[in-house]
């Protein structure tokens, strides 16, 4: 706390990610990262981009990278709006298309940036109960008095909605805005895209942070309708008319192109994920399906945060949060093979060794 602080930044919780330590070498599954590198199309890019026009502005519009993605798509250019990580783009939907004088509705056990943006801008957060399994209650989302984001597959539980529920909650919500935020989608489940002709009022936005191994590139874009995309352009240039500078433009329209790397790290990563969580229910945890990069898991004896610490020692970081409902629960990205092998052998050792200690007991 700080006496020049203004009463805005006093009042903020900060989010708070997933550590990135520098001590020593640790298998990281704890920031759902990609286990892969970039397609290679991506850093010959970055090469061709790091030259003398550094010394000028990037496109404002972003135009390159905003044509890509709507070709990819199969979208006017007009429907598509690009930001600075999905991140960005989550923060100005708030600004531009959630009401202050009404709430904002989404899981109770989600994305943690949720009520961060919610407080920054001001606005009340009602947060939905998942079903006792996870799921997101599609009825609870009807007819809601106010703007609607949920993220498809959710975090941190990794569970999905089916398409048809993603429309049915758009249906009963014509005259608010439902905000999909699909960082996950291209792991298994089906994109609510196909839905943007149908309903003026969804934003699709997605990442290329997770599934095309981009986190440190920080590119996101948002998907709907030109009105929606129009706002959201109206934040952003009250606050930074050059959110994608030219190496990040350069990397992701290369990612975008190299369809095949990007088609084979994600069933890489799908395969891997299927064959651990078998591995980690044969281990006795409970491991609901994940139609994501990483899988959310409990054991019936261990307490999370004690596998979470001896993890660590172990040198594997994964995601512990103590919040309520989940505080028994480890969130695990999806690494490599050798490195999910690692991480099973020693989860092995730590709850096996445990039961062997309770029967000499
Ligand atoms: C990772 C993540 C994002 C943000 O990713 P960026 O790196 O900012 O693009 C957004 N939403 C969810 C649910 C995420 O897990």
């Amino acid at each position: 706390m700080s006496r020049y602080w203004s009463e805005l930044a006093a009042s903020l919780v900060p989010y708070v990610p997933g550590e990135q330590p520098k001590d020593k070498k640790y298998i990281k599954l704890n920031t759902n990262e990609n286990p892969y590198p970039p397609s290679p199309a991506v850093l010959e890019a970055l090469r061709g981009a790091a030259g003398g026009d550094l010394r000028l502005y990037p496109d404002p519009s972003s135009t390159a990278l905003t044509e890509t993605i709507a070709e990819y798509y199969r979208l006017p250019p007009a429907s598509v709006f690009v930001g600075n990580g999905s991140d960005e783009i989550l923060a100005f939907a708030f600004a531009a298309l959630f009401r202050t004088s009404e709430p904002v509705y989404y899981p109770d056990i989600t994305y943690s940036f949720y009520p961060v943006y919610a407080s920054l801008y001001g606005l009340e957060s009602v947060k939905v109960p998942l079903t006792d399994d996870f799921d997101v209650p599609i009825e609870s989302f009807y007819n809601v008095d106010g703007g609607i984001i949920i993220p498809n597959p959710n975090a941190p539980t990794s569970k999905y909605v089916a398409l048809e529920g993603i429309r049915s909650i758009l249906e009963h919500n014509p005259d608010r805005v439902v905000v999909v935020d699909e960082a996950y989608i291209d792991f298994g489940g089906e994109s609510a895209v196909k839905l943007i002709h149908d309903f003026p009022n969804l934003l699709v936005v997605q990442t290329l942070s997770k599934s095309r191994s981009l986190a440190g590139l920080r590119v996101g874009f948002a998907l709907g309708h030109p009105d929606l995309i129009d706002g959201l352009n109206r934040v952003k240039n009250s606050f930074n008319s050059y959110t994608i500078d030219r190496l990040a433009s350069a990397g992701a329209v290369a990612a975008l192109k190299d369809e095949i790397y990007f088609q084979q790290c994600c069933r890489n990563v799908i395969a891997t994920r299927e064959r651990i969580a078998g591995q980690l229910r044969e281990l006795g945890f409970d491991v609901p399906e994940s139609k994501a990069n990483f899988l959310f898991i409990a054991h019936p004896d261990k307490p999370a945060e004690e596998l979470f610490r001896k993890l660590r020692d172990k040198g594997i970081l994964v995601r512990y949060f103590n919040k309520p409902r989940i505080d028994n629960r480890l969130r695990v990205s999806i690494g490599t093979d050798e490195e999910m092998d690692a991480f099973v052998a020693a989860l092995r050792e730590l709850t096996v060794a445990a039961a062997a200690g309770k029967d000499s007991n």
